[in-house]
């Protein structure tokens, strides 16, 4: 699975694909991220060469019909895409690439298991573009012209669409087959519950003891299975 992050801040990614299980899929290949700056498509009067050498290249402008904030400028954006599918459809060789745009909105559908187990299903989408907008977000044409699905992952308005393309990854990751050490560990794969408990079997807090419920040391495995269904 191939992602690629349009964002104007790609560090904001490393720590958190650099540990612990997404560090290892992307080391054995089982998935790929790569970022794009929109910022290095900015042209014409929005870029800007300084009589100390420096360049500055600006992608916000003010909205249309007024209000706060600033809105990221369409065409930069657009061509950062582009330069992603015209990389994917120059490396098509003989597996059938599926590519998806999705542009990040707390207005848009709401993102869930179910959404990502649909994109990694047999015959499903091999590259996955995230548009991580900031600001008040992107030029509404982006959609327009893209075609794009405009995603939510829940009822709160964040700064930037940085993090949903992170909570995406994981979730999206974790049902690749391979990622996960153990398959089966994906919830729908099993019977789990929320409460789940390890060793020591006793834990004394304040002088009051805390233990592992009874049934979860008993062996039979069809309370147990009772047990967890019941706790769900
Ligand atoms: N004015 C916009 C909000 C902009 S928030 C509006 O009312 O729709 C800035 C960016 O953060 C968005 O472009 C999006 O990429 C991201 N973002 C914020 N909240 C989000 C959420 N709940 N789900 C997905 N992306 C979100």
């Amino acid at each position: 699975m191939n992602f690629y992050i349009i964002t104007l801040f790609p560090e904001m990614f490393d720590s958190y694909l650099g540990e612990s299980i997404l560090a290892r899929a992307i080391k054995e290949k089982k998935i790929k991220v790569t970022f794009v700056n929109p910022r290095k498509f900015v042209s014409g009067k929005y870029k800007k060469v300084w009589p100390d050498g420096n360049i500055s290249q600006q992608i916000d402008e003010r909205p249309y019909g007024g209000g706060p904030g600033m809105v990221m400028m369409a065409e930069p954006v657009i061509k950062a895409v582009e330069s992603v599918i015209k990389k994917v459809v120059s490396s098509k060789k003989k597996v059938v690439r599926k590519t998806k745009i999705i542009n990040f909105s707390p207005s848009g559908k709401k993102f869930d298991t179910t959404y990502a187990k649909k994109l990694v299903r047999p015959g499903g989408y091999t590259d996955i573009i995230l548009i991580s907008g900031r600001y008040e977000g992107i030029d509404a044409r982006v959609d327009k012209i893209l075609k794009t699905e405009k995603i939510s992952i829940g009822d709160y308005v964040l700064t930037g669409g940085e993090l949903p393309a992170m909570i995406m990854i994981d979730c999206i990751a974790r049902q690749v087959k391979g990622v996960l050490g153990n398959f089966d560990s994906r919830e729908e794969e099993r019977i789990s519950s929320s409460e789940t408990y390890t060793r020591p079997e006793i834990i004394e807090y304040k002088g009051k003891k805390y233990k592992v419920p009874k049934v979860l040391l008993s062996g039979n495995h069809k309370d147990i299975e009772n047990w967890k269904q019941n706790k769900k």
